[in-house]
């Protein structure tokens, strides 16, 4: 599952514990977008078990195995948001204010969930 070339098991960890929960697709997705991106792409928040979201106050959808947070800026995240919505990512969060490091938008390519907010969307934090 993990054999891929561009992302390692420990950033798609929880932070927290350690665990990993990764969909299948959503990594061949993310790696869709990566190889189209053509440049490093880190992902600053991969899974996240329940009780770490909860620490940090964060959305479920990092529990769903199928959501990642890109540590990318400006003109780089203009590019990567265009791949990521072409690639079929049905969730944009963007948070691009403050540091460069504290600027990773939010990808994930969950299925509309009732009561839940319309996909695809974008929405920013
Ligand atoms: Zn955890």
């Amino acid at each position: 599952m993990f054999a891929n070339d561009y992302f390692t098991k420990e950033e798609l960890s929880c932070r927290c514990c350690g665990k990993i929960h990764f969909s299948d697709g959503t990594l061949h997705r993310l790696i869709g977008v990566r190889e189209r991106f053509n440049e490093p792409m880190v992902i600053s928040s991969g899974y996240r078990c329940p009780a770490h979201c909860a620490k940090i106050g964060s959305t479920m959808t990092h529990t769903t195995e199928q959501a990642v947070d890109v540590s990318v800026a400006g003109g780089r995240a203009y590019e990567l948001l265009g791949i990521a919505i072409e690639e079929v990512f049905t969730d944009i969060g963007v948070k691009q204010k403050g540091a460069q490091k504290g600027r990773f938008p939010h990808l994930d390519d969950l299925e509309p969930i009732p009561g839940e907010r319309i996909r695809p969307t974008v929405w920013s934090y």
